[in-house]
């Protein structure tokens, strides 16, 4: 299979498919996109590199959502509705199982979204694939890192701490990485397989908080999404907006999923795990692809309203204050002593 055949086999779809934005598609030197009138073009890329982040031996059908969704879950924490992408590959060879369960995985995400591919790159050599994004925002509704004003109220969507919770118990399975196992078969020893696959399923099928971030527009003063975990990616929308916060430890801890489970038997989680562990998950975890954002008080209605229109739940951890810096405090507002300060020093091992 030459790279024109992959190409039109599994990344070129009819026009009529496309969403009405894309003029022209995969095909020609360059793709055509048409912003509607008095709109800004969101534009962001990332790229996921194999034995960084991902297994090499990862399901390709996840692997495709995941490339997707990393990128869309940026689009959501700027507010901008989601367009079209390109898709730039390394492949170490034209494998057409695992090309075709890929494409699916991408497809079936950007289908969800009225995302189109629009165009992209194919070449051979190390398993790569970089995304980059397209969405629109009407001219100035854009949520940035930089509106965060004293007095907010700082929320999380969904949960936290999970995904990094399952890539622990699998590297751990794996010896650290350097294991061929098959991801699939894996067990964890002391995790119930519905406790592992809820978390691995927050690991590798993300879902980016697309409506979440469009119902905020408004509403929001600032948001970004949690992709490296909140201890690391709340100090940069305090940085970029020039305040500082305090956040209730307790509330952000109660934000992964895995403790709550009823699969577990009746000591459950805080047997299996330690209380560090559960701090280093949901605090420095990383790959929640959830939105941290802020908002003024009086927005507490609206805020909880945009959540219930895009079906995701959202949780308030804290406060925007003018003081700089991260303080973390108990329920009652008393100063932690966590060592949040050293959670930059718990770098995410890659798979
Ligand atoms: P060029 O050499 O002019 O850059 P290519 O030969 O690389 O073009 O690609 C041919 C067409 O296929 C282009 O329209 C390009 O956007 C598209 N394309 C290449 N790889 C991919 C891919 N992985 N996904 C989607 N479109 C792709
Ligand atoms: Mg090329």
């Amino acid at each position: 299979m030459g790279e024109f055949d992959l190409i039109a086999r599994h990344f070129k779809r009819p026009a009529v498919a496309l969403n009405p934005a894309v003029d022209l598609g995969i095909g020609d030197d360059c793709a055509l996109l048409r912003p509607s009138p008095g709109i800004q073009l969101a534009v962001s890329t990332d790229m996921l590199v194999a034995g960084r982040h991902f297994f090499e031996d990862v399901d390709p059908h996840a692997l495709g959502h995941k490339a997707l969704a990393v990128n869309l879950s940026d689009l959501a924490a700027s507010g901008a509705r989601p367009l079209a992408f390109t898709l730039a590959m390394s492949l170490p060879e034209a494998n057409d199982a695992w090309l075709t369960a890929f494409s699916k995985g991408l497809f079936e995400l950007a289908d969800a979204h009225g995302c189109s591919l629009m165009g992209g790159d194919t070449t051979r050599g190390p398993l790569n694939i970089c995304i980059t994004v397209f969405g629109e925002v009407p001219t100035g509704l854009a949520l940035l890192r930089s509106g965060a004003q004293a007095g907010d109220d700082i929320y999380v969507s969904g949960t936290l701490g999970d995904a990094r919770l399952a890539l622990e118990v699998m590297l751990s399975v794996r010896g650290h990485g350097h294991g061929h196992g098959q991801a699939g078969q894996m067990q964890a020893p002391h995790v119930p397989p519905a406790v592992l696959a809820q978390a691995r399923a927050r690991l590798e099928r993300p879902t980016p908080r697309v409506g979440l971030g469009l119902a905020l527009r408004g509403i929001a003063n600032a948001a970004l999404d949690v992709s490296d975990g909140l201890a690391g990616d709340l100090p940069h929308i305090l940085q970029a907006s020039g305040v500082g916060a305090s956040v209730n430890v307790d509330a952000a801890l109660d934000l992964i999923a895995a403790k709550r489970h009823h699969a577990w038997p009746a000591a459950g989680f805080d047997v299996v795990f330690s209380a560090q562990d559960r701090q280093r998950w949901v605090l420095s975890g990383g790959d929640d692809y959830e939105l941290l954002f802020t908002a003024s008080p009086s927005q507490q209605a609206a805020v909880q309203a945009a959540a219930q229109s895009a079906g995701v739940p959202v949780t308030r951890i804290g406060r925007i204050e003018a003081q700089a810096g991260l303080r973390w405090v108990d329920q009652q507002g008393q100063p932690c002593d966590i060592e949040a300060r050293s959670f930059d020093h718990f770098s995410a091992p890659g798979p």
